[in-house]
């Protein structure tokens, strides 16, 4: 059952908030996915109590009300241990909510526990955090996608109806379309970031995975919007979909993705895709994508440059990891820093700090800016164009686990489809559209120009409608 067809049973009394939760924590315990950091079972079950005592006092919430939400763990959750999936954090409780969870709570939604994802959501396979790997539901031998991978594990495996993301290069929509679910990466600004811990702070978006996009519009309805604490939320007011109608749409093929660095089977499922869209309607043209080469050096530059200044304050002495060994002020800061954080977050700090550094600021961080402002210019003219643009989501499907860990420029090249959505700033949904012949799930992108959410949507929706890809569940993973 889909989050609002959940929420619509319980809001009518056929089945209870408290039951629905229970289940859901009893099958998330029981996860072999490593999805699951924390469920703080008895706040939760007393939190849905709570909630089914407004519905039966007649109080009307949300339309996903009573519906439990998996929530990422770099989201702040207060009393309720918050890492980042890192040890730096290990044993950190907030002591305030992010204003999105503030948001949940009043629509009545129930947050089950926080889940597994790269360490500071760095990462593009959800292996870098210090509990383990996430496995994929469709292949337990494989990884989930990252570095929301216990977000979008979580939902594919019916552990939760629904999940928060983050996507600072890509990271809800490569987990969506490894697992098979549906995301939305709003347009940067639209969604508070207050009480997400920062990577990138100029890129970092908060958004929603569902099993299909009429779950996930309902949810960002619900957490969009503006907040007096995050200057950067410049809406005015949260999005409320209509009945948009995306049948006449245009609809931009960027031509150069499809070359052979791209699986074959994801081509083929990405032009099976553009005649679903063709026959509903929509005129579909083919473009070349400028800058593909340099989308990837940038962002790279860009966002570890930001995560250098960002992960600053995590020093042993204000919160986080301390070395109870350390002997002298400096060497609080080195051992606790140098055990606190993994290989990948540190790789990033040394070439954030070197990018930034003095010598080398304008050869790169200030090259990276101006490559990032042409990027945002290039999208402008395609959408002058276009509605919507249509690409992949990744270049391979879910691949085994620890294929590319060692690999890091590997892993890297993988977010070259995604990253240029963040520098820009711009809106995607994630779809599932088709499988490859190992059975593995296949995702694809619509991009919109800033704020277009509401044609995004309705594009997604009219594609599920004409589609059953994301109906599709996994078996019982092969452990
Ligand atoms: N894979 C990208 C990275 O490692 C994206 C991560 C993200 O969106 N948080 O930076």
């Amino acid at each position: 059952m889909g989050a609002l067809e959940l929420s619509a049973q319980i809001q009518a009394g056929k089945i209870g908030a408290v039951e629905t939760v229970a289940k859901y924590i009893r099958i998330a315990k029981n996860s072999r996915l490593n999805t699951f950091l924390a469920i703080p079972e008895e706040r939760v079950l007393a939190r849905a109590k709570e909630v089914q005592d407004k519905i039966d006092a007649g109080i009307t919430l949300s339309p996903l009300a009573g519906v439990p939400v998996a929530v990422k763990d770099n989201i702040s959750t207060e009393g309720t241990e918050t890492t980042c999936a890192s040890r730096m954090l290990e044993g950190y409780v907030p002591v305030f909510n992010a204003t999105v969870i503030d948001k949940l709570e009043q629509a009545g939604m129930v947050v089950i526990g926080k889940v597994n994802m790269d360490e500071f959501a760095m990462g593009g396979s959800s292996e870098t955090g210090y509990f383990g790997a996430v496995r994929n539901p469709w292949d337990a031998t494989r990884v989930a996608g990252g570095s929301s991978g216990g977000s979008a594990a979580a939902v594919a495996a019916m552990e939760a109806p629904m999940a928060l993301g983050s996507d600072t290069g890509g990271s809800i929509r490569q987990p969506c379309a490894f697992c098979g679910v549906t995301g939305i990466k709003p347009t940067y600004g639209s969604v508070s970031r207050y009480g997400l811990i920062a990577y990138a702070s100029s890129m970092d978006q908060i958004g929603v995975i569902g099993t299909d996009i009429n779950d996930c519009a309902a949810l960002l309805e619900i957490i969009s919007g503006p907040d007096t604490r995050d200057s950067t939320c410049v809406t005015d007011a949260p999005f409320a979909f209509g009945k948009e109608n995306a049948a006449k749409i245009k609809i931009g093929l960027p031509r150069n993705y499809f070359n052979d660095s791209i699986d074959p089977e994801i081509i083929r499922a990405i032009f099976m895709a553009v005649k679903v869209f063709e026959d509903a309607g929509a005129v579909v043209e083919e473009f070349q994508m400028p800058l593909v080469d340099y989308i990837v050096p940038a962002y790279y530059a860009l966002s570890s440059a930001e995560a250098s200044s960002n992960l600053a304050r995590f020093d042993g002495l204000k919160y986080g990891h301390r070395a109870t060994e350390a002997k002298s002020l400096s060497d609080v800061y080195t051992l606790s820093r140098s055990q606190g954080f993994g290989m990948e977050v540190k790789r990033r700090i040394i070439l954030g700090s070197f990018v930034l550094s003095s010598g080398y600021y304008d050869a790169y961080y200030r090259k990276a800016l101006e490559i990032r402002g042409m990027i945002k210019e290039a999208y402008n003219q395609l959408f002058a164009r276009y509605d919507v643009i249509l690409a992949p989501v990744a270049p391979t499907t879910a691949y085994k686990l620890g294929e590319n860990i060692t690999d890091p420029m590997k892993m890297y090249m993988a977010d070259v489809y995604t990253a240029s959505v963040n520098l820009a700033g711009l809106p995607a949904v994630a779809l599932p559209c088709g499988f490859d012949a190992q059975g593995l799930p296949i995702g694809m992108q619509l991009i919109g120009d800033a704020f277009s959410e509401p044609l995004l949507v309705a594009a997604a929706r009219k594609y599920q409608a004409c589609t059953d890809y994301h109906t599709r569940k996994p078996g019982v993973p092969n452990l």
